[in-house]
């Protein structure tokens, strides 16, 4: 891509607006613009990390067996009204009405909508497990706004459904869903740590919150500072076998949530040198609750014995657009934004210093050129602003590489090769700096 041809409208001055660093960072960078309190433009440079950060959910969620569909954003309030929950949701649901009076609502989670398309076809325990997901855009009308994407009104989540028949089953659905959540989190270069949660309004007996921590964040967090150096299963874990010697290695420490916080506990399980108190930012979360929506609603499921019941159902969530401001609120510098690879919106940056010198150009159209096709997705700075200029902004969009092509540089033979992360710099002929890159 050429950055003549692309558009990144980043701002000169820090937003005022902006209370913490990812959001100032992501307005800076052009990467989001809002469009109303809580809602906003995805900018091409923000769309195509949150487009990564959407593969990597995807990937995870199919390795572990979930299966991938798409329900619409707009619900009928007839069907909240089965479980319950259209009264009991209150101010945060955006209620829309039809031409024809019909009430309806921009869905901020899926459990009634899933739960009416399973009971639709499935009715024997030979169907099962199941566990469906979609990456779909929720609107929750939040009292606070704020942080950017980190606590926005419309905001996209993976959010997926298991479906068992009994308890025993449920908890395996759980477990593969607790450790697709460290893999996926950990892609993304992120320490997320699972910890003792509460259920919240959706309600059940079981859960856990995923939290990346961070002084800016939301939730006060307790924990035993050694579950940062467990280590995340690789991508050979047999999600059919038994995990629960993962999920225990993972629980047995303590960390908790402020909302279950329990001192006593807390200073009992651990020693005073490993306590960790600090906040935390919630990136996901997987709750087990049983038939809270299958029993209402009658999701019926016979059993080997012929006897029906509710099935046992989970739901698992991740704020995909909230990863964006975690994922920066963990990795910048005074000079912005440090992309980890798996996630960064382009490979590779090049600093054309002379646009128009003949040597100069074909020297960047053919670094270009070659990243591009072994998929190191470059982005070449081509147009005629300062070099001061172009620096400054490859620092804060936060490429991993930076490639610097200049008239003294080419008549030496030589390009200089930046790492965002750690700033070292090496001058090496064009060849070999293609060759450190990958193409
Ligand atoms: P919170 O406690 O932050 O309000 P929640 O517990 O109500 O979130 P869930 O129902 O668990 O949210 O939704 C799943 C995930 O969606 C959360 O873990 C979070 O990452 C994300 N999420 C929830 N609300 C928002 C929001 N307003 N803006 C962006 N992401 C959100
Ligand atoms: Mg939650």
């Amino acid at each position: 891509m050429r950055l003549s041809r692309f558009f990144l409208p980043v701002l000169k001055e820090t937003p005022s607006e902006a209370q913490i660093v990812s959001h100032r960072l992501m307005l800076r960078a052009g990467m989001i613009r809002q469009e109303a309190a809580g809602i906003y433009a995805w900018l091409p440079l923000g769309f195509r990390v949150l487009k990564k950060i959407e593969q990597i959910v995807r990937e995870e969620m199919d390795r572990a067996g979930a299966i991938e569909m798409l329900m619409p954003t707009l619900q009928l309030a007839d069907l909240w009204r089965e479980s319950g929950r259209y009264d009991a949701y209150g101010p945060e649901m955006l209620r829309i009405t039809d031409r024809h009076d019909r009430e309806l609502l921009y869905g901020p989670t899926n459990e009634e909508m899933i739960t009416e398309v399973f009971r639709a076809s499935v009715r024997s325990y030979k169907d099962l497990p199941k566990n469906l997901y979609h990456i779909q855009w929720k609107f929750r009308d939040e009292q606070r706004p704020r942080f950017g994407v980190m606590r926005g009104r419309e905001f996209l989540m993976k959010d997926a459904y298991s479906f068992d028949i009994d308890e025993a089953a449920a908890r395996h659905s759980y477990n593969q869903m607790f450790v697709a959540y460290l893999r996926t989190f950990g892609r993304m270069g992120l320490k997320a740590i699972p910890m003792r949660a509460e259920t919240g309004p959706i309600g059940g007996d079981l859960s856990h919150e995923f939290i990346v921590l961070a002084e800016t964040g939301e939730s006060a967090v307790f924990c035993d500072r050694r579950v940062l150096n467990l280590p995340i299963p690789d991508a050979s874990v047999d999600y059919g076998s038994d995990l629960s010697a993962i999920i225990n290695e993972w629980t047995n420490l303590y960390a908790a949530t402020e909302d279950v916080h329990e001192v006593a506990r807390y200073e009992r399980e651990t020693a005073p040198d490993d306590r960790l108190e600090t906040r935390g930012i919630e990136v996901g979360q997987v709750f087990y609750f049983g038939d809270k929506y299958s029993k209402p609603m009658k999701a019926m499921i016979a059993g080997p014995d012929g006897v029906e019941r509710p099935a046992q159902m989970g739901s698992y969530g991740v704020g995909v657009s909230r990863l964006l401001g975690a994922i920066i609120e963990a990795s910048h510098d005074e000079n912005g934004i440090i992309w980890p690879e798996a996630v960064a919106p382009f490979g590779v940056g090049i600093v054309n210093l002379k646009p128009g010198d003949e040597a100069v150009d074909a020297a960047c159209a053919k670094a270009h050129d070659a990243l591009e096709a072994a998929g190191k997705e470059p982005l070449l700075d081509d147009t005629d602003n300062r070099a001061g200029g172009k620096f400054a902004t490859m620092d804060l969009i936060g490429l991993p590489w930076q490639l610097v092509i200049g008239p003294k540089g080419v008549a030496d033979g030589v390009v200089e090769l930046k790492r965002r992360a750690g700033g070292e710099r090496q001058t090496l002929p064009l060849e070999d700096a293609l060759k450190v890159l990958g193409a």
